[in-house]
């Protein structure tokens, strides 16, 4: 049986990123750029002032006291009329272009206006330049201001602006199908009949695609039956990732792994030494000219299809969207004993707080792989190693993040 790493390192070495699509800046959050952005101008336009203040000579100030005549006022989004010359003061705001002849800004706090049109200015004399932002300081015309590759975010979406860029283009959303597979689903408006149950992971997964930064695409529940299973996998196959829950254990209707087979997925593996999500699949659908569609076949139970989502599914999505997987492994301290046996792997629910500058990890009362409801009190997996071993208050464990609703 593949260990998390390895069958992780399967997954991967599928994943290729998807096309580029151009869209307004403001949709790309979360995308991937997928060409360089070239700055249009030069940041700052102008030599600008960084203070409230006077543009003055820097000379002027060389005994450390100045008596000069205000020649006039030039605010942001104004220009400068007259030249700064000798004895001459132009009275300047944050932001607003330095008049020729000044080569220094002497900070408002600095002087005294008097009604007479003139200012004395009492400060250390004045290096040239300073409270000066020299025109394209930031950002020169034509300079990459954003590489290929890099994720969009709010500080991007402020570069991007600034550069006038109202369009970008990004490596594309993977789409996701989600098909939940069993006699026994109903769907979540319906009351179950006898030995009948809702289904809690399609919607579960849809939600948990969107999170991750897929497009879902539900395709609601296919019976445990070759036909009509086949025919909801073959509507899935065209989506760029297919999430299959249920049927892919050794009971007599988990037809799952040989309707794919059958159907020309090619499987890379089956079952994964991990609990809870063992039962995994997962092959590929090769396409004409497209990368291949992956197929993931998750465990019924709603916890271990959670859990296989988190360890693999988000991982192959962002490497479709162009991302790196960000790390959500953190070392924690454990806050009670602890007692793992088992001879796999276990993700087991928990509480993580950051408090006194570290991680502490509580693990959370829970049933097993069916008993979801525990994991609404998780915000986070405590990754117990295989093997039998009684942990105590104070001991170190790894703790996988469970993200929220975000990707970046
Ligand atoms: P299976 O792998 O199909 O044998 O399913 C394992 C367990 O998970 C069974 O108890 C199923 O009833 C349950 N299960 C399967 N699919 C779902 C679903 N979509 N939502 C909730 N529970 C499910
Ligand atoms: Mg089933």
């Amino acid at each position: 049986m593949l260990a998390v790493a390895d069958a992780l390192k399967a997954i991967l070495g599928e994943c290729h990123p998807l096309g580029a699509v151009k869209m307004p800046v403001l949709e790309a959050v979360g995308l991937v750029l997928a060409a360089d952005v070239a700055s249009d101008i030069d940041s700052p336009p102008h030599d600008k002032a960084m203070v409230d203040g006077y543009a003055i000579r820097a000379a002027e100030l060389a005994s450390g006291t100045a008596d000069l005549g205000v020649i006039e006022e030039v605010t942001a989004g104004a220009v400068p009329a007259r030249a700064v010359s000798a004895g001459e003061a132009t009275r300047i705001m944050t932001g607003a272009p330095i008049p020729s002849g000044a080569d220094a800004v002497v900070m408002i706090e600095r002087a005294r206006e008097s009604a007479d049109g003139r200012v004395v200015l009492v400060d250390r004399p004045p290096a040239v330049g300073q409270n000066i932002m020299r025109r394209g300081a930031a950002t020169k015309r034509g300079e990459v201001v954003i590489a290929a590759g890099t994720v969009i975010r709010p500080i991007e979406v402020g570069v991007l602006s600034e550069v006038g860029r109202t369009k970008v283009r990004v490596v594309s959303r993977p789409t996701v199908a989600v098909l939940a597979t069993g006699n026994e689903l109903v769907p979540a408006d319906q009351t179950p009949g006898a030995g009948q149950i809702r289904n809690s992971n399609g919607p579960m997964l849809a939600a948990a695609v969107t999170g991750a930064g897929g497009v879902a695409e539900v395709l609601g529940i296919a019976p445990d039956d070759p036909e009509r299973l086949s025919a909801a996998i073959i509507e899935g196959l065209s989506a760029d990732v297919l999430l299959l829950s249920g049927g892919v254990s050794a009971g007599v209707l988990d037809l799952v792994p040989n309707v794919l087979v059958d159907l020309g997925v090619e499987r890379v593996f089956h079952k994964v030494q991990l609990k809870p999500g063992k039962p995994l699949w997962f092959g590929v659908r090769r396409r004409e000219a497209k990368p291949p569609t992956l197929v993931f076949g998750l465990p019924g139970n709603p916890v271990s299809s959670f859990v296989c989502f988190e360890l693999f599914v988000r991982a192959a999505i962002a490497r479709l969207a162009g991302r790196e997987n960000a790390i959500t492994v953190v070392p924690a301290v454990l806050t009670e004993p602890f007692s793992h046996r088992g001879d796999r792997p276990t993700y087991h629910p928990a509480r993580l707080h950051f408090i006194n500058g570290r991680f502490e990890a509580t693990p959370v009362a829970w049933k097993g792989s069916s008993d979801l409801a525990a994991l609404v009190r998780a915000n986070a997996l405590i990754q117990f190693p295989a093997g039998d071993r009684a942990y105590q208050t104070g001991d170190m464990v790894e703790v996988h993040r469970l993200q929220s609703h975000c990707f970046v």
